[in-house]
């Protein structure tokens, strides 16, 4: 039997059909309206419902492609439950190619927010009511910042199994479980019982294709094991995910020119080599090693570094079982069925 409508702002969205719809946010100096806009996909059978954000920081337009491509899917056409996707939260921050909002605030430290504070406030208390308040479950989609990139992974506060398994089920390489920011999304959603799994791949204001293809992918599997779609047509991940509970930072001890020797995925060991910090005439050379042993998870793009710079971002795991590489990722997913050739362009 067909649920109820789904009542957002002024739409009433009907079982089985999907709108998109302009919640107001603010205006512009010159007057120019600015709209949170959610696209609804309202199954035509009750089940629950899941929401799908990204752009949080605006600079970090992977997820907007993810949104493209997860809208664009024919998995959606028959879910049960509702999707509510919106690939632009910070639309401030993504039109200036910018992280930030335009007083300088961080979004995703603002949560909960409120109706009558700043802008940030207002932003995130839209976003909280209409749409995690609402939800059952969220997947919020982030890169690196500009110049920096990660390795796909999935970052869980693991307050209930149930997540954790679902952040198992969305099949990245690797799982890190991470204390809660203040004023973060995760926090304020999980202080109202929605819990979500922060996605993190690639870089900032570049598109890859790994980053897109694990994300959708990552999101389709989790909404399988929602019973929100079937398993036809969801590539199964063939391999466990890592996981690891801390993480280290390796940063440059001189200014300098870099040359880095390991990419996102790789396993160091205690003392390998990392890379070689020069001066612009070569005279001065200084080695980067290794303090720790685990995965590479994020790393600079940018050889121009300041001292303390970091250089790179590695998940302490002692042990890494070697069938769930990157390597692994980029066999599986050039295996994928799910794309179509014009997708990959
Ligand atoms: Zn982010």
């Amino acid at each position: 039997m067909p649920g109820a409508a789904f009542e957002i702002g002024t739409a009433h969205i009907v079982p089985g059909s999907r709108q998109t719809v302009n919640l107001p946010v603010s205006v512009l100096s010159d007057g120019t309206p600015v709209t949170l806009s959610v696209h609804v996909v309202h199954g035509r059978r009750p089940g629950p419902t899941l929401f799908v954000s990204a752009a949080v920081h605006g600079d970090e337009v992977i997820g907007v492609e993810i949104a493209r491509r997860l809208l664009r899917s024919p998995r959606i056409d028959a879910i049960r439950g509702t999707l509510l996707v919106v690939p632009i939260v910070n639309t401030f921050g993504f039109l200036h190619h910018a992280r930030y909002l335009p007083d300088r605030r961080d979004l995703n430290r603002s949560f909960p927010g409120s109706g009558g504070g700043s802008l940030a406030a207002r932003l995130a208390n839209l976003f909280m009511t209409e749409l995690v308040e609402r939800s059952d479950f969220g997947i919020d989609l982030h890169s690196a910042a500009v110049n920096r990139t990660n390795l796909p992974q999935v970052r869980i506060s693991p307050s209930s199994d149930r997540t954790v398994a679902l952040a198992d089920a969305f099949g990245a390489p690797i799982v890190i479980s991470a204390g809660l920011r203040e004023g973060s999304l995760r926090q304020a959603a999980q202080a109202c019982g929605v819990d979500i799994l922060l996605y993190e791949a690639g870089e900032g204001l570049r598109f890859d294709e790994l980053s897109a293809r694990a994300g959708v992918a990552g999101i389709l599997r989790v909404m399988h094991a929602l019973e929100m779609i079937s398993q036809k047509g969801v590539a199964r991940a063939r391999a466990e995910p890592m996981h690891a509970s801390s993480t280290s930072w390796t940063r440059a001890p001189a200014g300098g020119l870099v040359r880095l020797f390991k990419g996102t995925g790789e396993y160091v060991s205690v003392d390998d080599l990392l890379g070689v910090i020069s001066d612009p005439f070569g005279e001065e050379e200084l080695e980067v090693r290794s303090a720790t042993a685990g995965v590479v998870i994020g790393r600079t793009n940018l050889p121009v570094v300041n001292e303390g710079d970091a250089l790179y971002h590695v998940a302490e795991i002692a042990d890494p079982e070697p069938e769930t590489t990157i390597g692994h990722l980029t066999r599986q997913l050039g295996a994928d069925p799910m794309f179509d050739e014009d997708e990959i362009i």
